[in-house]
């Protein structure tokens, strides 16, 4: 038998020894083994949008597993993938129509940088090969991923990253210190792509990845719609494809089925994962414009060499197709006024002294932890703010986002909240009592004379 304490079960650093075990979950509950019933806040980590263990699923599962669950799709085609890749195309924005499935949204996004690679080629710009990211973001654990990635505690241990792409500032309002209106921020916060555009040498530069609302890094900051606006004008001018990281922020999540909706502009690409197939199967899809997918089909007639044997399968396809067919316009009107109840029921923690900002959209809400109001100033990272207020809100019931640290002074502490869509009313109120009851917990140890 082999030994539990050298089993890798516990990745991620994980927050706390003793995780609870789970013996099973539904709608927005997880069970524990000795009886607890948790409320599933951060929806698995922004997965589970439609609820765990909702009924057809399993049928339609079991279905699929009966027919045929495995084929390699470089070989066969099927039914499944196909009529996925027909709704996503449907409920995509713009002329995202073309869809390459994989796995995770760290597989769909080196899907996309190489995709990127290959267009640029395909259209005589050899030398355009940089993708340029955003500090503080998260784009996936694999090397190419992790490159784009502008979290610094992500990326520290794994330094020197594969690539050394540039990064930009994060469309993070509430630090910026632009001058001028919102929308003159934004604008001026855009153009920062433009400058490093023209410092990289635009013969050079494939791909801008972003975000669209913020997710874990610095949980729902998200941009005045010029912001995108002007992404949209600067990638135009330099042939720079714009990539939308959808993976956390897709199916509803931020309000409309895809964030980019919020700000009415169309990338060139758009990577899928997590509520794609709201946790009942690992899939993932990288969506390209037609006119960038018609450079693959026109251009030297060279496949594109990218394939993962997973890719697509018909088991996880037919799971997701019927998963994207229930993210109806109720349940993502349910999800928005379940976003808007939360945000209204912390009202409170907008004026508490360790609380520098509380920000959603939709059903995605981020508390920031600062250590002084007026300064902005980040708690010591070492006080582990958002973990404690994590591990409080556990105790009181409540599974929340785990947040993230204070990143190198430059960011506070947060706390994510992302619930599933369909969470009744009734655990909203569990969920903001059990995150007020913690703010004001860990106050008084961390800012005992600020503690309203
Ligand atoms: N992009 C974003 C925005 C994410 O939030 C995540 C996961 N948290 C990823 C990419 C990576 O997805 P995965 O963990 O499925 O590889």
């Amino acid at each position: 038998m082999g030994n539990p304490e050298h089993l890798f079960y516990k990745w991620g650093g994980g927050m706390d020894p003793d995780f609870p075990r789970i013996r099973r979950a539904y709608d927005e509950f997880l069970v524990t083994e000795d009886g607890r019933e948790l409320v599933d806040a951060a929806a698995g980590a922004a997965v589970v949008n439609l609820g765990h263990s909702v009924p057809g699923v399993a049928d339609v599962a079991g279905g699929q597993l009966d027919e045929v669950s495995y084929l390699s799709l470089s070989h066969f085609s099927h039914d499944a993938p196909e009529e996925l890749a027909e709704s996503l195309a449907t409920a995509a924005p713009g002329d995202l129509n073309a869809a390459f499935f994989v796995n995770s949204g760290s597989e769909a996004n080196e899907m996309a940088f190489k995709l990127a690679r290959t267009y640029h080629r395909e259209t005589g710009n050899p030398h355009k090969n940089t993708i340029i990211g955003r500090w503080q973001s998260y784009h996936g654990a694999t090397l190419g991923a992790l490159s784009a990635t502008g979290n610094t505690t992500r990326r520290s241990e794994y330094e020197p990253m594969l690539h050394g792409w540039p990064h930009v500032p994060p469309a993070y309002p509430y630090r910026w210190s632009y001058d001028g209106t919102r929308e003159e921020q934004a604008i001026a916060a855009a153009r920062e792509l433009e400058t490093t555009i023209k410092q990289e040498g635009p013969e050079t530069v494939a791909a801008f990845v972003a975000e669209p609302v913020s997710g874990a890094s610095i949980p729902a900051a998200h941009p005045h719609p010029a912001y995108y606006e002007e992404i949209r004008r600067i990638c135009d001018e330099y042939d720079v494809l714009f990539i939308a990281d959808e993976v956390m922020t897709g199916f509803g999540r931020t309000g409309p089925m895809f964030a980019m909706e919020r700000f009415d502009v169309v990338p060139d690409m758009m990577t899928l994962g997590k509520g794609l197939s709201g946790g009942y199967a690992p899939i993932s899809a990288t969506l390209v414009r037609d006119d960038v997918a018609a450079e693959f089909e026109n251009g030297s007639g060279q496949s594109f060499a990218h394939g993962h044997t997973f890719g697509g399968n018909p088991l996880s396809a037919a799971i997701a197709a019927h998963v994207v067919d229930q993210y109806t316009d109720a349940v993502l009107e349910t999800g928005r006024q379940r976003g808007e109840q939360l945000v209204s029921e912390l009202a409170s923690l907008r004026e508490h002294p360790i609380v520098g900002d509380v920000r959603h959209a939709g059903a995605m809400i981020g508390i920031e932890f600062v250590a002084d109001r007026d300064t902005k100033t980040p708690f010591d990272p070492d006080l582990n703010v958002n973990k404690r207020v994590y591990d409080r809100a556990l105790e009181q019931g409540v599974y929340t986002y785990p947040g993230s640290g204070s990143v190198d002074g430059i960011a506070g502490d947060h706390l994510m909240l992302t619930p599933p869509l369909t969470i009744s009313e009734e655990s909203i109120e569990r969920v903001a009592d059990a995150v007020i009851d913690a703010v004001e917990h860990v106050a008084e140890t961390v800012a005992p004379n600020a503690a309203s």
